[in-house]
Formats: structure tokens, C-alpha cells, sequence
């Protein structure tokens, strides 16, 4: 029995790197799912940085045509002052100008305001697009990287998988369909190493007599506690060759 049980736990151990794998593939998933989540967030606010920067343009556009209408206006009147005759329309003339100088001026600030908000606005931009090239390299890097470890170690596992299938033909069919019963109940695992009196699948203690039994091996005995079917780990050169 000792054999089928030393097969038992060459099977659970390839079978627990499986279920390890399986980790390993969603922990990698999340990983790269992240970091593309991030770089959709920056290329949104890059976006939306873009947008403002095209609306503080055009808002540049429109101040510069006030501008050019509002120099117009004014050249009109200081033309029309050459011309004037009495000093009623003189001053009238006069005051108009004073007008459109008033308005030029609140236009004039209003564009230094606007072009000191182009200038940060590109300022963020640039940055942005920084950080954006910068998380796409290490998206990248981080991608490749994990291709290539996850390559090997599916590489890895696929041996294990055909190791496993000529371990299985060696072990009685009746003891592997038990195997096959805890490990669906016990999320896959249906073996675990019993070592002093205590089972380390659900750390319990095991009652003496059982344990006896576990360490004899002459049959399958299963933990009181988790019903795992337990196995005593022997050294290379075991006690029961010392004894
Ligand atoms: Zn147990």
C-alpha cells in the first residue's frame, strides 16, 4: 500500500502545481488588466487636456478678431477727428475713442490671461503624454515578461500533466476514484502529510491509533477531521531502512 500511497502523492503534488498554475495565470491576468486600466485613464485625461486646449484656442481665435474689430473702430474715429468741425463733435469723437480704447484694453488682458492658460495647458499635455508613453513601455515590458515566464512555466506543467497520466495507470483504479471524491470536496486536495500525530491538511490532531495505522501504510486511512487521505513523508533513506 505504501507504494499507492507514494503514487498518491506524486499525482496531488503535480496536481497542486496545477491548481498553482491556474493562480499563477490569474494573478498575471489581473496584473496586465491593471495596467491597461491605467493607460486608459491617461489617455482619457490626455484627451480631455486636448479638448480644453482646442477650446482655449479657439477662445484665442475670437479675442484676436475683437482685437482687429476694435483697432478698426478705433482708426475710424481718429480718421473722422481729422475731419470734424465743431467742438461738440469733437469731444463726442473724443469720448468714443476713450470707449473703444477701455474696451481694447479688457480685450488685450483677457488674451494675456487666455495665453498664459495655453502655455499651462500645454505644459500639462506634455507632461501627460509623458507618463502615457512611459506606463505603454512598461505595459509592454511587463506583457513580454510575463509571456515568457508563463510560457516556461505552462511548458513545465504540460510534462508534469504527462508524467501524471502514467502515474495514474499505476494506481488501483478504487483508491484513485476515492482520490478523485475528497479532492472535488476538498477544492483539490485530497492528500495531506500527516507528521506527529497531526494532520497538515486541516492541522488537527490525529488519535494515536490512526496515526499508527497512517505510519504502518498497510492500508488507505483517511483524517478523522478533513477526511483527506494522510501520508507519512519518509526521508530518502527512511527509518523503515534504518530499522
Ligand atoms: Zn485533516
Amino acid at each position: 500500500m505504501r507504494n499507492q500511497l507514494e503514487l498518491l502523492f506524486k499525482v496531488q503534488t503535480i496536481d497542486t502545481n496545477i491548481i498553482n498554475s491556474e493562480k499563477l495565470q490569474a494573478k498575471y491576468h489581473d496584473e496586465i488588466a491593471k495596467l491597461e486600466e491605467k493607460i486608459r485613464g491617461e489617455e482619457d485625461q490626455c484627451k480631455k487636456e486636448q479638448e480644453r486646449l482646442e477650446e482655449l484656442e479657439k477662445e484665442h481665435r475670437n479675442l484676436e478678431r475683437s482685437l482687429n474689430t476694435l483697432e478698426d473702430q478705433k482708426k475710424k474715429i481718429e480718421d473722422k477727428l481729422l475731419a470734424i468741425k465743431t467742438n461738440k463733435e469733437y469731444h463726442a469723437a473724443l469720448q468714443e475713442i476713450e470707449t473703444v480704447k477701455e474696451s481694447l484694453k479688457k480685450k488685450e488682458d483677457e488674451t494675456i490671461t487666455n495665453l498664459d492658460k495655453i502655455d499651462s495647458e500645454k505644459t500639462i499635455i506634455k507632461k501627460l503624454e509623458v507618463d502615457l508613453k512611459e506606463s505603454k513601455s512598461e505595459y509592454e515590458e511587463k506583457k513580454r515578461q510575463i509571456e515568457e515566464e508563463l510560457k516556461n512555466h505552462l511548458d513545465d506543467i504540460e510534462k508534469q500533466k504527462e508524467k501524471r497520466v502514467l502515474l495514474v495507470e499505476e494506481i488501483d483504479a478504487d483508491i484513485f476514484s476515492d482520490y478523485k471524491r475528497i479532492q472535488k470536496v476538498r477544492h483539490g486536495y485530497a492528500l495531506a502529510i500527516a507528521t506527529d500525530e497531526q494532520c497538515m491538511g486541516c492541522s488537527m490532531k490525529i488519535p494515536p491509533q490512526i496515526y499508527n495505522e497512517v505510519v504502518f501504510a498497510e492500508k488507505i486511512k483517511t483524517c478523522p477531521h478533513c477526511n483527506r487521505i494522510l501520508y507519512v513523508q519518509y526521508e530518502t533513506d527512511g527509518k523503515e531502512n534504518k530499522a
